[in-house]
């Protein structure tokens, strides 16, 4: 990793350059936490040209409207078309920054940070860190090095990208680092049920029932990938229309197909356009689902990771069913 380069960079353009943060497209908790930590974290350092942005509709999740900082978010159209300074979040691709990828050619400098394996390497300077549990590991480790102290602004931010990321500090990637790293954050003052109540356990009435209506249709295959299990559901727009709600909220379902005890890989396509599907997949650990995403033209994590998928719900099933088998974790 590239800590001396990427600290050069952020100082060359300290107090008055145009600094432009960028995260993913349909931003999670590790994308904005991120963002917005290290944001913070530029104004304690002086910077006073910075701008926050995500591509697509500027429509953040509910849950995550009060991340400190939010508010600083503006629309992708009215990010610099030339900033000086580049800083992307928990992008595993260039696609993954929609419309804003440009920008890594027309930025002066370019500092990536993710923690995604399958992140191919683009950008000037790459802190791509897949032993991290989160972006945010690898944002604190770069405000460290900046030499800003950890206060409880930053420690909010960073804290709400650990825990979406880690799932409440259930997943394999949960270290005693990472307990050290929320151990730090926590000494800062912030509140950690709340934030967990807020980020985790609100959710509207309509999207109870939407998820009770959509669990209700989980289906099972128990012989795929050799006997190890499939389980998926399919979510449409029609389901959100019915019940008054908008996409992000779908982004918690796969937490309750990924129970189910009969499937060690579970799916969840979420309709986004006709005939175009987001497909979230999740493994208990014996494929790797990272792989299938890849082959499909996606990335993420070995346990976590997605794709678009065309075509009708069963069209995307039997893609993922092709590649399901070469993907088992041998
Ligand atoms: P989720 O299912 O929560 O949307 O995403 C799980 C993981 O898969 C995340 O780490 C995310 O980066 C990755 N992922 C989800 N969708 C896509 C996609 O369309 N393309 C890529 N490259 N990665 C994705
Ligand atoms: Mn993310
Ligand atoms: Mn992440």
């Amino acid at each position: 990793t590239d800590w001396a380069e990427a600290v050069a960079a952020v100082r060359r353009w300290l107090p008055d350059g145009r600094i432009l943060l960028v995260c993913h497209v349909n931003p999670d908790g590790d994308a904005l936490g991120s963002m917005l930590g290290f944001a913070h974290g530029l104004r304690r350092l002086g910077a006073r040209n910075v701008q926050a942005t995500f591509p697509g509709p500027l429509d953040v999740p509910e849950p995550l409207r009060e991340v400190p900082g939010i508010r600083w978010v503006i629309p992708e159209a009215e990010a610099w078309a030339e900033p000086d300074l580049l800083v992307t979040f928990d992008a595993a691709s260039t696609e993954r920054l929609g419309g804003l990828a440009g920008r890594l050619s027309t930025a002066r400098d370019s500092v990536v940070l993710d923690h995604h394996a399958s992140n191919p390497g683009f950008g000037a300077v790459r802190l791509v860190d897949p032993a991290a549990a989160a972006t945010s590991v690898v944002v604190e480790q770069l405000l460290d090095r900046l030499d800003v102290p950890l206060d409880a602004e930053i420690a909010e931010c960073l804290y709400t990208a650990l825990t979406t990321d880690t799932g409440s500090f259930r997943f394999a990637a949960t270290t005693p680092a990472v307990h050290q790293m929320a151990a730090r954050l926590i000494a800062t003052g912030i509140r950690p049920g709340e934030i967990a109540q807020r980020v985790f356990d609100t959710r509207p009435l309509g999207a109870v029932k939407l998820f009770g209506e959509v669990l209700g249709r989980c289906e099972l295959d128990a012989e795929a990938a050799g006997g190890l299990g499939l389980c998926w559901t399919t979510a449409t727009r029609a389901d959100l229309e019915k019940h008054g709600q908008r996409p992000h909220v779908l982004e918690a379902l796969i937490d309750s197909v990924r129970c189910v005890a009969e499937a060690d890989v579970c799916v969840v396509l979420k309709e986004i356009g006709e005939d175009a599907w987001s497909v979230s997949m999740r493994s208990k650990g014996a494929v790797d689902v990272s792989r299938v995403a890849g082959l499909l033209g996606g990335g993420g994590h070995r346990a976590a990771a997605g794709f678009t998928g065309a075509g009708t719900p069963a069209d995307v099933l039997a893609a993922i069913r092709s590649v399901l088998d070469e993907s088992v974790i041998r």
